[in-house]
């Protein structure tokens, strides 16, 4: 595998601390084996996920300075709009705290009581939000899509047949509009191709339906279609991305993602009446609309990151960086869920914890031993995580596979962190028999991962 050097050097550090041994079993008790319970501080090397978590670029941080705090009209307010707007080509931008606020502001705004909303695959906040207003969500993954191990390149697309019959079925009264998730967080971080998106977009578009994109990843997804589908090879990624947005009619976004920042997000929409109800809305729920519940450093910020995400070098070594941590861990004997997606390897617990049944949670058991071993925080998406009464059935439904995510921030870690990383790995290997099984002692009533309670058997 060809070595992609960081393209940057460290200017600002953070120190990082291994605990002891014995202070790690203390804090992972005290946890309740649940790792969102842990100090930040007492984790060593910090793979719960990649949302705000990012590194600023010395850009950045010089544009935090810049913040124009004014209540309204803040000159980086403007700065954020006109930059988005080159980037999607949208007419409307509208400014928030993070991803979910602009997708409670869009949904509250657009659905009905029984609507229904087909997606690629809906990430859980945004499912959240559409059941919020008693509309229906749905995934429409394809086949290739739900493959572990299937090394189809655009394992995020949404599944064309499904869609042109819901749409033919129900049509625009009951279908406001179809999203997709680019790329697709819940699937492992898998690209949609253009093709698909177009084709989307076609068959929505016919029906009048609006297309509308989970955009959080849009950069990466970009990429992907440069690297893997015929004709855009040569094109930029800032000319593909805004080949994708417009197909779309509008997009949420969090910019704690490729947006390169701590906290914010935005919707960029075109339609004009939309735009407006959204606004007020905001001004309700987030703030002005010239800041929406950001500081004006945080908007200059996000303005700067979000061009930074498209930098090709970057782009290049973020996605290497993914596939490295990916054939690192296939070596050390893992299945790892193929090919590696933008932001995160998925290893498969279950067959390597074949000793724990799927009752006692062997993806968090996986997520408890490597804290053990190496002060590693890492993301169950298995039982933990999914296990849920339906609504509709009144069964409990257990989660398609026992998953442990590794999802990398941007621009933190280096390549000897990863190393690292294998090397817990291979020492929970050898001792792989005498990871124990869960079970829960206090379980929450929703999104239950943040604070379900473990005890071990
Ligand atoms: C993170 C994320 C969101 C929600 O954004 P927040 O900023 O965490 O509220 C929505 N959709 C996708 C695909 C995401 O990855």
């Amino acid at each position: 595998m060809k070595t992609i050097p960081e393209p940057y050097r460290i200017k600002t550090i953070e120190p990082i601390k291994l605990l002891s041994r014995g202070q790690r079993e203390k804090k992972i008790r005290e946890a309740k084996f649940n790792l969102f319970r842990l100090r930040s501080e007492d984790v060593y090397i910090d793979l719960l996920t990649d949302s705000g978590t990012s590194a600023l670029s010395d850009n950045q941080w010089a544009g935090l300075l810049q913040g124009d705090e004014a209540y309204a009209g803040s000159r980086n307010y403007y700065h954020f709009v006109d930059t988005i707007k080159e980037i999607t080509g949208f007419k409307h931008v509208i400014p928030v705290h993070q991803g979910r606020a602009a997708e409670n502001l869009l949904f509250t705004t657009l659905l009905k009581k029984g609507d229904i909303v087909p997606s690629n695959t809906h990430f859980d906040t945004t499912r959240a939000n559409i059941e919020r207003q008693g509309a229906i969500a749905l995934d429409f993954i394809t086949e290739a899509g739900k493959s572990f191990d299937s090394d189809y390149p655009f394992k995020g697309n949404m599944d064309l047949e499904e869609l042109r019959r819901l749409v033919k079925k129900y049509g625009k009264k009951r279908i406001p509009a179809g999203t997709m998730t680019v790329t697709n967080n819940s699937g492992g971080g898998q690209p949609a191709s253009m093709e698909n998106i177009k084709s989307a977009s076609r068959i929505l578009h016919r029906h009048g339906i609006k297309l509308l994109f989970d955009a959080c990843r849009y950069a990466e997804n970009a990429y992907f279609i440069k690297k893997r589908e015929s004709g855009y090879a040569r094109r930029s990624v800032k000319s593909i991305a805004r080949e994708m947005f417009s197909y779309a009619d509008g997009c949420t976004v969090s910019a704690k993602k490729d947006g390169l920042s701590n906290i914010g997000g935005f919707i960029a929409l075109n339609d004009d009446k939309l735009a407006t109800e959204i606004s007020d809305l905001l001004i309700l729920l987030e703030g002005f609309p010239t800041y929406g519940g950001l500081a004006g450093r945080d908007l200059e910020a996000i303005a700067r990151g979000l061009r930074e995400g498209l930098e090709e070098d970057y782009l290049d070594f973020r996605v290497n960086q993914v596939a490295y941590l990916g054939r690192l861990l296939e070596k050390v004997g893992l299945a790892v869920m193929n090919p590696t997606g933008g932001h995160a390897a998925y290893v498969e617990a279950g067959s390597y914890l074949p000793h724990i049944p799927r009752k006692q949670f062997p993806a968090q058991a996986l997520t408890v031993a490597l804290y053990r071993e190496g002060g590693i925080r890492s993301c169950e998406f298995g039982g933990a995580v999914y296990t849920h009464v339906d609504r509709r059935s009144g069964k409990v439904k257990s989660a398609p596979m026992d998953l442990v995510r590794l999802a990398i921030p941007r621009r933190v870690y280096t390549r000897s962190h990863l190393d690292y990383v294998a090397e817990v790995f291979r020492k929970v290997e050898k001792k792989r028999n005498e990871v124990r099984g869960l079970r829960t002692i206090y379980e929450p009533p929703k999104l239950r991962i943040f604070t379900v309670e473990f005890e071990e058997i």
